[in-house]
């Protein structure tokens, strides 16, 4: 049987309770290789967020013994703040997003929210305490409204509405035939890449939790869609601790801070014009990456 880690992940970003809701879902987790249940120890505290700071202390992470994907990274994701994580491809940002949702486990070093190491608090108040949002965030077979709805289990149609609105997706739902009772996939609405992540994005600010993880799309949306998703991040990332995978000049040039991650590390970092001027790491990798992206900054 053939399954990558990745339907696993975002099973798990559903934040619902599989052990509860989903009959088989225990079977799915053991045939996937992950932990089946993930309990605290009994007394476990929940997490305590008073500004939503993430330090990451000479963390080492593998996925497999004798290879090692993060090899003492350590940088500070200050609150209420934006880090843009850049890189080449395979350096372990994505891994990065992973460990704060602690699904998997450090192999040595720590990662602190508000100073408190995430293993030692409820797995439930860590990812009620994390919202993500990416192109490629899972969508299940219910309606747009179901699928809204995980964000914030039991939140009203006026919540579900509202929190459309701000993503920018209220419209392009109206203009389905059935609405927010659209079924997603094949027989139903037919999602772009810039869609499914306004609906990713309309589930962050129904959960309105004090973290934002952010995968940026790799591929280019067409420009509409790209605009009316930039509009609702930045509406989103207000306020919140944002740790941002960016793969377009405009998030790095509004970053707060930039962290040039290669090879595990943190190898270079801080903001924009203090990294092109240093002509360094950021800059080489500038070049490459986001060459041909000036003009539509400027546009
Ligand atoms: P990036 O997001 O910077 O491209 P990733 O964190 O996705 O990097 O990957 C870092 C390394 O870890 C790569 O070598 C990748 O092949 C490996 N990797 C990523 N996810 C898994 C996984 N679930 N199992 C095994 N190896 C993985
Ligand atoms: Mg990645």
């Amino acid at each position: 049987l053939l399954l990558s880690y990745e339907p696993a992940k975002r099973l798990a970003r559903l934040n619902i309770d599989l052990t509860t809701h989903l009959i088989g879902a225990r079977m799915l987790f053991d045939i996937l290789d992950r932990p089946a249940v993930e309990t605290d120890q009994p007394g476990t505290p929940a997490l305590n967020i008073e500004k939503g700071e993430i330090a990451f202390d000479d963390v080492h992470f593998g996925y497999r013994e004798d290879e090692p994907v993060l090899r003492g990274l350590s940088f500070i994701a200050e609150a209420g703040k934006t880090t843009a994580l850049v890189g080449p491809s395979g350096g372990g940002k994505s891994t990065i997003m992973s460990l704060i949702e602690r699904f998997y486990e450090v192999d040595s070093g720590t990662i602190q929210i508000d100073g408190q190491d995430i293993r030692g608090v409820t797995y439930r108040s860590l990812r009620e305490a994390v919202g993500f949002v990416s192109q490629d965030v899972f969508l299940f077979s219910g309606t747009i409204r179901e699928n809204i709805a995980t964000g914030r289990p039991g939140a009203s149609d006026e919540d579900i509405m509202e929190a459309a609105r701000a993503a920018n997706a209220h419209n392009f739902i109206m203009g389905f035939n059935d609405g927010y009772d659209s079924r997603v996939g094949e027989h139903g609405a037919q999602l772009s890449g810039g869609q499914r992540q306004r609906i990713a994005i309309a589930r962050a600010f129904l959960k309105n939790a004090p973290i934002l993880l952010l995968d940026e799309a790799t591929a280019a949306l067409d420009s509409e869609s790209e605009a009316e998703v930039q509009k609702a991040l930045r509406l989103l990332e207000q306020n919140r601790t944002t740790i941002v995978i960016a793969h377009r000049l405009q998030t790095v040039v509004n970053a707060d801070r930039i962290c040039v991650i290669d090879s595990g590390r943190v190898v270079e970092s801080g903001r924009h014009e203090e990294l092109v001027a240093k002509r360094g790491r950021y800059f080489n990798f500038h070049q490459l990456q986001f060459s041909g992206q000036e003009e539509r900054l400027s546009a």
